[in-house]
């Protein structure tokens, strides 16, 4: 039997890199540290780093559009 749809290995948007096994892993197959924001369909996956990064960049956006 053929039924379970595998998602495939979660890599982050950002850098592409994937969990590492010291990296526990949520249920989503995502780790606890990582985070995911939803667009529509499309749901963007990011690594700490990036996700801190890509916080940074969205108070910064946020700051131009307020000007
Ligand atoms: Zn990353």
């Amino acid at each position: 039997m053929s039924g379970s749809a595998s998602p495939g290995p979660t890599s982050c948007s950002g850098c592409g890199r994937t969990p590492r096994a010291d990296e526990p892993i949520a249920a989503g197959g995502v780790p606890w540290t990582w985070s995911t924001a939803r667009e529509g369909d499309r749901v963007t996956v990011l690594c700490d780093a990036c996700a801190r990064e890509h916080a940074r960049s969205i108070e910064a956006k946020l700051d131009a559009e307020w000007w």
